[in-house]
C-alpha cells in the first residue's frame, strides 16, 4: 500500500505524468509474457533519469515498498509480475544508446534501449553485438541482462553474460555503484559485474550498460536439413559439435512446430518430415563454405532425407525469422502457452528429445519441442487451457518430470529464461541447500529489506523432487 504522503514524495520525484496508480494503468503492468500469473502494481512509475531512480529507490527501502523494474515483460517465467505489490519501474524515459566507441569496440546504453534497435545501430557503424533473444524485437538491453538472455547465435558467441564489460547500478538503498569498465581485463575483487548480470532484478536496478562489440563477420550462409526421424536429428547435433565444428546457429524444430511455424510464416518450410535443423555458419567464406560442406555431410549420414542450402540473404533471413517466430506460431493453437528450456549437456540432445516425448506420453499431454539445440537448450512447449484442472495438473507433472530428467543428465531448469517465481520452487533441485543459502545471503547483503523483485527467485514452498520412473 502506498498512502498519500508516500504518493506525494514519488510524484515530487518523476512528476505527475510519470505516476499512474489509476487502475487501467495498474492492470496494465499485473502480467508479463507468462501465463497464468497475475497481481496489481500499487503504482506505476516512470523515472526520467537516473537521479530519479537512485530517489525513488531510497523512499521504497525507507518505507519497505516492493519494486519491480520492467524492461519489455517479455519474460518468461514471472519475473516482472508484481506478486507482492509495489512499484513498477519503466524506463520508457531511459531508452538511449549513448555512445558506440570505435576504439575500444564498445556500446553504452540505457536500460530501456530495444535489443533490436541498438543491433542495428551497431551494425550501422560496421560493428556486430551477438546475443540475439527471438524476442529482440520487444525485448530491452535492461531485461536481457536482469536474464542473461541468449539466442540463435549463442552456440559461436555466448550469451548476454559474455558481452556485459560494465554496469551502473542503483542499490536498493539509493546508492550507485558503476562495476567494470571498457577493459579487457579487470581483477579487482568480486565479480560484480556477472553477480548483476541474470539477478532477475532482485539486487539493484541497473541504470547504464557498457558492452563489448565484435568486428562484424564477413559473410554467412544458412542451411537446413530434414530428417524423418526426431533423434537422427538430436544426434547429427552431438556430431556436429563433437566433430568440432561451431557454427553460428543450430536449431532443432519438431514437426507441430514446423508445421505451426509454416502455417503463421508461409516460407514453404517442408511439413512432412519429423524434425528439421537451422543452421548457420558465418566467418570467411572460404571456411563457411568448408564447415557448410562438412555439417551437410554429417547430416546426410546421420539419416538427414534432405539438406539444402539457402541461395540467397534474404532466403536466409526468412528462415531464421521464421524460427524466431515459433513460440509466435504455437500460442496461437490453444489458450495457454506453457514454454520451458531445460537444458542439457550437447552430448545429451538425443536422450533429452527422446526422454521429452516418453514424459509426454506418460502424462498424456501434447508437447511440440523447439530450441537452441547446439546449446543443450530445448524448449518444450506444451499447449493447453489453464480452466482445464485436470489437465494442468498433468502439464505440471510432466515438466516436473523434465526438470529431473534434465538435472539427472548434468544439465539444468532452465538455460535462459530465468528462475522468476515459475522456477523458484525447483531451485533447490539444482543448486542445494548450501548453493540456496549462499544465494540468500548474497541477497540478505544488497536487500535486506527485500524489496528488489520480492517473491521471485526464492521459494515459499519447495517442489518434492521426483524420481523418474517412480
Ligand atoms: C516470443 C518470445 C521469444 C523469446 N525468446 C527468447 C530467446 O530466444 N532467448 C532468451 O533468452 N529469452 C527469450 N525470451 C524471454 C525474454 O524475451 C527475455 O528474457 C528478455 O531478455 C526479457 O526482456 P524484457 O525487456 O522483456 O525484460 P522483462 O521481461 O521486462 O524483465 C525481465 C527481468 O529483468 C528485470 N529487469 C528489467 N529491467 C531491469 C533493470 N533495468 N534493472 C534491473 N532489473 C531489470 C525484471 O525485473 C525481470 O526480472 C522470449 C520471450 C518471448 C515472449
Amino acid at each position: 500500500m502506498i498512502d498519500s504522503k508516500i504518493r506525494e514524495q514519488l510524484v515530487a520525484i518523476v512528476g505527475n505524468e510519470n505516476y499512474d496508480d489509476t487502475i487501467s494503468g495498474r492492470l496494465v503492468y499485473s502480467y508479463d509474457a507468462t501465463p497464468n500469473h497475475q497481481e496489481l502494481p500499487d503504482a506505476v512509475i516512470s523515472p526520467k533519469d537516473k537521479q530519479d531512480v537512485c530517489q525513488i529507490l531510497k523512499v521504497c527501502n525507507l518505507e519497505k515498498i516492493p519494486i519491480v523494474a520492467r524492461g519489455s515483460g517479455s519474460n518468461l517465467c514471472g519475473g516482472t509480475c508484481p506478486v507482492e505489490g509495489g512499484i513498477v519501474l519503466l524506463f520508457k524515459h531511459m531508452n538511449q544508446l549513448l555512445e558506440i566507441d570505435k576504439e575500444n569496440l564498445t556500446v553504452t546504453v540505457q536500460p530501456g534501449l530495444i535489443t533490436q534497435d541498438m543491433i542495428k545501430q551497431v551494425e550501422a557503424a560496421g560493428l556486430f553485438y551477438p546475443p540475439d533473444p527471438s524476442s529482440m524485437k520487444i525485448s530491452t538491453i535492461g531485461g536481457n541482462i536482469s536474464e542473461n538472455s541468449g539466442g540463435l547465435r549463442g552456440l559461436k558467441y555466448g550469451v548476454t553474460r559474455d558481452y556485459v564489460l560494465a554496469l551502473e547500478v542503483v542499490l536498493p538503498n539509493g546508492e550507485m555503484i558503476h562495476t567494470g569498465g571498457k577493459l579487457a581485463k579487470d581483477v579487482a575483487g568480486y565479480d560484480l559485474t556477472r553477480l548483476f548480470v541474470g539477478s532477475e532484478g532482485t539486487l539493484g536496478v541497473i541504470t547504464e550498460a557498457t558492452l563489448k562489440l565484435i568486428p562484424k563477420p564477413e559473410s554467412k550462409k544458412t542451411m537446413l536439413a530434414l530428417y524423418q526421424d526426431i533423434e537422427a536429428a538430436a544426434r547429427s547435433v552431438s556430431q556436429i559439435i563433437a566433430k568440432r565444428i561451431i557454427p553460428t546457429t543450430l536449431e532443432f524444430l519438431d514437426k507441430h512446430t514446423i508445421r505451426a511455424v509454416e502455417d503463421f510464416a508461409q516460407i514453404g518450410l517442408p511439413t512432412d518430415v519429423e524434425a528439421i535443423l537451422l543452421i548457420e555458419q558465418d566467418g570467411p567464406p572460404e571456411i563457411v563454405a568448408r564447415d557448410i560442406q562438412h555439417i551437410a555431410d554429417i547430416c546426410r549420414s546421420e539419416q538427414a532425407v534432405d539438406v539444402t542450402v539457402a541461395k540467397s540473404d534474404e532466403e536466409a533471413e526468412k528462415l531464421t525469422t521464421a524460427r524466431r517466430t515459433a513460440l509466435s506460431a504455437l500460442a496461437r493453437l490453444k489458450p495457454t502457452t506453457i514454454l520451458e528450456d531445460a537444458t542439457v549437456p550437447r552430448s545429451e540432445i538425443a536422450t533429452m528429445v527422446k526422454a521429452i516425448n516418453d514424459i509426454a506420453i506418460k502424462h498424456n499431454v501434447k508437447i511440440s519441442t523447439f530450441g537452441h539445440a547446439g546449446d543443450g537448450n530445448l524448449h518444450p512447449t506444451c499447449l493447453t487451457d489453464v480452466r482445464d484442472k485436470d489437465e494442468m495438473e498433468r502439464v505440471e507433472a510432466a515438466f516436473a518430470d523434465i526438470f529431473a530428467k534434465a538435472i539427472d543428465l548434468g544439465g539444468t531448469l532452465t538455460g535462459e529464461h530465468g528462475v522468476g517465481v515459475m522456477k523458484s520452487p525447483y531451485l533447490e533441485w539444482k543448486l542445494g541447500e548450501a548453493g540456496i543459502a549462499v544465494m540468500k545471503g548474497i541477497k540478505e547483503a544488497i536487500d535486506p529489506n527485500n524489496i528488489m523483485n520480492p517473491g521471485k527467485m526464492f521459494a515459499k514452498e519447495l517442489k518434492k523432487r521426483v524420481v523418474i520412473g517412480e
